[in-house]
Parts: structure tokens; sequence; C-alpha cells
């Protein structure tokens, strides 16, 4: 694995990264700014409605959280479905819950499609129980998607133990529409077939100012300009000081990660279905087992110390050991983190920025099904579709002064949370 890994997944996906010369006096219908499946799903689907889509991504494809996360392919939201339609209202709200219940199954066919290697499984994820006042509220839940027609089951203690190999967990709601994949494999295999559908990709091209010139964007950057009739900011948690005030529109988390050595058949009873499982508490954390068998686990905050020193790795083995006593010593080979766009009720957002300046952002940490179906919609967008036609009302621009005292305090929590579930 080399050491320049910004995850995992950057190192064992069997996608080849893209890089590409940027000439720095070029010229597109559509320019994009970051390369992850926000920024890649929109050139993809522009390409493939006769635009020309130009990417320029600052660092490398994937950077951001959409190389770095769980792999989770989520079909709903953080929030219980009723919460969504309370919040969005009749007309979006059951428009929302449908499109994004269809999510997982739109990313999985683009998989196929494009044959892109992401180790995708499509068993589903696991929702467990820290609690009883968790399951409850998982029970809650499950009764809304039934009720929806939507496949679901709520699974009771056994049932969920025999299913994630632990007993620790109350019970669990099994989502059968989503699954889990090696998220950078899908990210390249996004830019694999946006390249294939004639979009462009620059990678190590940073954006550093949007004019509006004789009715077009120019977008300085630091290595020449990109003029655009539109642009789109697929920059999300990454964002940087490009438009005034974008990020103060959220509140910027961490979440860490650490991956073992592959464990062979001494894992085997860890999830037997490879489902990727979260759980209820507040300071949620996650596990899953990769197509080699490595256990990643991880919780909200960022790495403090190193892979196998330090105090994420003692909480990663304190939790290792609480849940599967019978596995022994184990070695961690990766450590990573990321930021998440958190809003303040869970929702993303859709703006329009100015006319013809468009960003999709705020994904609070379900960004696979998310990134994915607002870069369809932003084409749709662009190429006839009514605003209104939108998953999402475009949201005018509300900044969250609270945003860097909030991004202070968790940050405070969740290391304090690594401290108390380590001893
Ligand atoms: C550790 C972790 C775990 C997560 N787990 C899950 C999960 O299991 N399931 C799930 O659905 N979601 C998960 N998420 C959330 C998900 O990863 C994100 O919501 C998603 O990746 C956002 O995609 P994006 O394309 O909008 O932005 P990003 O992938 O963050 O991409 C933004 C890009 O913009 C680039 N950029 C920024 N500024 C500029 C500029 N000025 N010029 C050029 N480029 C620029 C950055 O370099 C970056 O590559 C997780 C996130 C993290 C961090």
């Amino acid at each position: 694995m080399s050491i320049n890994s910004i995850s995992l997944w950057d190192a064992s996906s069997e996608e080849q990264d893209h890089h590409s010369e940027f000439t720095g006096t070029e010229k597109a219908d559509i320019a994009i700014v970051g390369g992850g499946f926000t920024g890649l799903s929109t050139a993809l689907h522009c390409a493939e409605r006769g635009l020309s889509a130009h990417v320029l991504e600052a660092k490398q494809i994937g950077y951001g959280g959409s190389g770095r996360n769980c792999g989770l392919v989520n079909a709903a939201l953080w929030l219980p479905p009723q919460d969504v339609r309370k919040q969005l209202g009749q007309t979006y709200g059951p428009r929302f819950i449908e499109q994004f219940g269809k999510g997982p199954e739109y990313v999985f066919s683009l998989i196929e499609k494009h044959q892109m290697r992401c180790e995708a499984t499509r068993t589903g994820t696991i929702h467990a129980a820290h609690s009883a006042s968790g399951y409850r509220e998982l029970k809650g839940r499950t009764e809304e998607w039934l009720r929806l027609g939507q496949p679901v089951d709520l699974l009771e203690r056994d049932a969920v133990s025999e299913l994630i190999g632990t007993d620790v967990f109350y019970g669990g709601l099994l989502d059968h529409r989503a699954g889990t994949i090696n998220p950078m494999g899908y990210c390249r295999g996004l830019a694999r077939a946006a390249l294939g559908a004639g979009a462009t990709i620059s990678t190590g091209v940073r954006a550093t100012k949007l004019t509006k010139e004789a009715g077009e964007w120019m977008i300085a950057t630091d290595q020449g300009e990109l003029r655009a009739k539109t642009v789109v900011l697929g920059t999300n948690a990454y964002t940087d000081d490009l438009w005034p005030d974008l990020k103060k529109v959220f509140t910027m988390i961490h979440y860490f990660q650490l991956a073992t050595t592959p464990l062979t058949d001494k894992a085997s009873h860890i999830l037997p279905g490879k489902q990727g499982l979260w759980d209820t508490g507040q300071i949620m954390f996650n596990y899953r087992r990769d197509a080699y068998d490595r256990l990643l686990i991880g919780s909200m905050g960022t790495i403090v110390g190193g892979i196998n020193k330090g105090l994420s790795q003692r909480w990663a083995r304190k939790q290792i050991k609480r849940l599967f006593p019978s596995l022994s010593e184990v070695e961690f080979e990766q450590a990573w983190h990321g930021q998440i766009a958190m809003t303040p009720d869970h929702l993303p957002r859709i703006y329009e920025l100015d006319e013809n300046l468009y960003t999709a952002i705020g994904y609070n940490g379900r960004g696979i099904t998310t990134g994915t179906v607002f870069g369809k919609a932003l084409s749709e967008l662009l190429t006839g579709v009514k605003k209104e036609d939108l998953p999402l009302p475009i949201s005018s621009l509300q900044t969250v002064p609270s945003a860097p005292f909030y991004k202070r305090l968790y940050q405070c929590a969740f290391t304090a949370n690594q401290m108390i579930k380590s001893v």
C-alpha cells in the first residue's frame, strides 16, 4: 500500500486513477468544479445529453469525501421518512423519498452499465440499535417504510446477532435496497464513464476565482482559465473561498476509519452477508468487511495518532474486542479521515448562487446516492427540465453563523468519545 494513499480505497481500487493536462485557455458549455460523485455525475449526465462538460479538480479524482467514505450505498437520509415529508412538504417530500429510495438501484445500474470495478455488493445495509430506545426508533422507521411499500425488515436481537456476528445490539433495520462499494472505485468509474461520454477532466487544477464576462463565466485557476456558460460547484465539505459565503452554509465535521489487514476466515462470522452497518448512537460508529476480508471500523472525529499507535487505533482495538471477543489481536494497514458537510436540518441543498451558477451541497454523510442523483438532476435542469421538477426546491443561500463554534465543539466531543471508549 502506498504511504501517500488518502484512504484504503485509494490504494485498493481496481479502477485506475485519471490524470489529464489542462491547457489553461479552454471553453465548455458546463464547467464543473470538484471531481467527486457530484461533479463527475454532473459531467457524465451532461456529456450524455450532448453538452461539453469540463471538470476541474484541485487534487485527484475522489480526493474529497468521495474517495474516503465508508462505501455504504444508502437509500435514504439520516432522517426518518416521516420527518423528511414534514420538512419538505407534500410536493417535494414524497418525490424526494421516492427518488432517493430508488437511488441505490440507479447507482448499481451505472456500475453495471459501465462495468465499474468497485466491489459492489447488493445485500443491504443494517442500522443497528445501540439501546432499547434506539430499537424503538428503528421500529417507527421500519413501520413507515413498510407503509410506503419499501423492502425493509425489522430484526429482533437474535436475528440481528446472527446477521452481524455479535450480540451487543438490541436489534436492527435491514434495508434491502442498499449495498456497499469501494467508493474510490465507483468515483474513478464515474470519471471513466464521463470521459467515455466525451467530458474533459483536469486534475491538479484549483479554481481560484469566478467572474462573469459578456454573459459567460470565466473561471480563473492556478494554471490558466476556463470559460463556460454555466458552472456547477461540486465542492461540498471541501469548499474553499471560491464563492463568497458558500463554506458558511454548513458545519464541517470529520469522520474517521481504520482498516485491518485481510482477516481471512477469522472474520467469516462478522457480517457474513457483507452488509455495511452503522448504529443508532448519537456519536455513531460503523463497521463492514471489504472484498478482501479487511475489517473497517470508524466513527465521528479525526484520526488521533497513527495507523498502529495513538488514540484512534486504541479506540478501534477496544471496539473490536467488545464486538468480537473471539478475534485475537488485529493489525491495521490504513487509517484516514475525511470531511462531512452537515446542515442544521440534516437535509441537502441545491443552490442557484447566481445566474447559471449552481451547487448541490450539505449531504450530511450520505453522498454516494445523493451526489449521483443530484448530478443527474442538475444535468436535466441544464438541458431544459423545469426547476420545479428537481428532487428538492432550489434554496436561497443561508449561512449558519454558529457553524465555526459547533465545528470546534463537535471536534472536542468526538475526541473525548474516543478517549472514554478506549479505556
Ligand atoms: C469518512 C466518511 C465516511 C462517509 N461515509 C459515507 C457512506 O458510507 N455513504 C455515503 O453515501 N456517504 C458517506 N460519506 C459522505 C460522502 O462521502 C460525501 O457526501 C460525498 O463524497 C460528497 O461528494 P461530492 O462530490 O459532493 O464532494 P467531494 O467528494 O468532497 O468532492 C469535492 C471535491 O472538490 C474539490 N475542490 C474543492 N475546492 C476546489 C477548487 N477551488 N477547485 C477545484 N477543486 C476543488 C476537492 O478537492 C474535492 O475533491 C462519508 C464521508 C466521509 C468523510
